[in-house]
């Protein structure tokens, strides 16, 4: 086997208390029809200069497979930093044996990087701090199993801040992106107190926009839709974006966007701002404003959940991307809301708490009568 050489040097950006990270992180989720494919990919990554690999056991043979592409690559540890995961909810003996498992398939005496694998409910953030994973988390710490521990998360605003402000934790991978910018005030928290933070799959789970309808790429022009996305994120200074790439070919832009630098670039800003007018002039009244006021409903919907994909289908024609994602509501245990618009009894509650004084009951029902399709599942788990 060939040295690997790196091409094009990718900048790198501080990470928590741990080495620094790749603009973006090659997401360990997909390449895995083969050793031979994640070797594959793995190989272009580290070529571009990314040195930040994200696994988890729940992501079926990645962690093995990825230990097998490091050893064969003869890669040397310092030129590579894993962050993996563990799934919130286990006693302590069984959190410590899915450690000690992932360090064995990855042929490591240290893992960087531990994720509470979806802190998306009260209890899990419970577990972590106070319950037994508190404990999973010290021991490993302490024995010198994990340089340093974090969380990714798929739960509310309100979730998400008290985990942030706990300061457990050194890093947290999180749904940021210019089509959901809700989160972007709690990213730009953590990074002021000294934490990582990473984009959860800008391309795929941001909005499919590695297959952009027509109307979006229209109006993202001159940035292609994925590029723009990107560029916005790495604008406001996110530590890293996980890219879930299947071929090296998927890495394009990840070259393409290797050196950018510190600071927004007004161009993206202004073009940005140009889609949020479109879509508001798109919904004219009918627009959600992301506030959150509404909430809570007593049926449990996630009001501004649904009409933010009511928004992105209305404004920007995202009908492949709002289907998928309102196919998975019920259908993907916690990592997603539970109830659909048509769980709406018409009760009332929310009418009085919204600013823009929605008629959310008949929204809610279009937006189901819009979205509604084939249940979906989520890619793993
Ligand atoms: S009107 Fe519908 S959405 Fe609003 S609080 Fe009642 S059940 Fe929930
Ligand atoms: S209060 Fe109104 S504008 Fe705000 S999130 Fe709820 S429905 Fe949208």
């Amino acid at each position: 086997m060939a040295a690997l050489t790196t091409v094009v040097p990718m900048a790198r950006r501080t990470f928590g208390h741990g080495s620094e990270v790749s603009l973006f992180t090659l997401g360990l989720m997909r390449a895995l029809a083969s050793p031979l494919q994640l070797q594959q990919v793995i190989a272009r990554a580290l070529e571009l200069g990314i040195n930040h690999f994200e696994t988890a056991p729940a992501y079926g043979p990645s962690q093995a497979y990825l230990g097998q592409a490091m050893a064969a690559l003869a890669v040397p540890r310092h030129r590579y930093v894993i962050t993996s995961k563990l799934l919130p909810g286990v006693d302590v003996d069984q959190g410590l044996a899915v450690v000690r498992t992932t360090l064995e398939h990855l042929g490591l005496h240290q893992l960087d990087h531990l994720a509470v694998h979806g802190i998306n409910r009260a209890e899990h953030l419970h577990w972590a701090l106070h319950g037994p994973g508190a404990e999973v988390l010290a021991i490993c710490e302490g024995e010198g199993l994990v340089r340093q521990v974090g969380f990714s998360s798929h739960g509310s605003p309100e979730l998400v801040a008290q985990a942030i402000s706990s300061g457990r934790f050194g890093f947290c991978s999180l749904h940021l992106h210019m089509l959901n910018p809700t989160l972007m005030p709690l990213a730009h928290q953590a990074l002021a107190a000294g934490m990582g933070v990473m984009a959860i799959s800008p391309a795929d789970k941001g909005g499919q926009l590695f297959d952009p309808p027509e109307l979006l790429q229209q109006q993202c022009v001159p940035f292609a839709p994925l590029e723009l996305a990107y560029r916005w994120l790495l604008g406001h200074g996110i530590s890293t974006l996980t890219i879930g790439a299947a071929q090296p070919s998927e890495l394009i832009w990840a070259q393409e966007l290797s050196q950018t630098g510190e600071g927004m670039n007004p161009h993206v800003v202004a073009v940005v701002e140009g889609l949020y007018q479109a879509q508001q002039q798109s919904l004219g009244d009918t627009f959600c404003g992301q506030c959150r006021h509404c909430l809570p409903c007593p049926e449990a919907i996630d009001i501004p959940a649904l009409l933010r994909l009511r928004n992105l289908r209305l404004g920007h024609g995202m009908v492949a991307f709002c289907e998928e994602r309102y196919g998975l509501i019920g259908e993907a245990g916690h990592w997603f809301p539970m109830v659909r618009g048509d769980a709406c009894t018409s009760c009332g509650d929310c009418l009085p708490r919204c600013p823009q004084n929605l008629e959310i009951p008949t929204l809610l029902q279009h937006t189901h009568g819009l979205l509604q399709g084939r249940p979906r599942r989520r890619l793993w788990g």
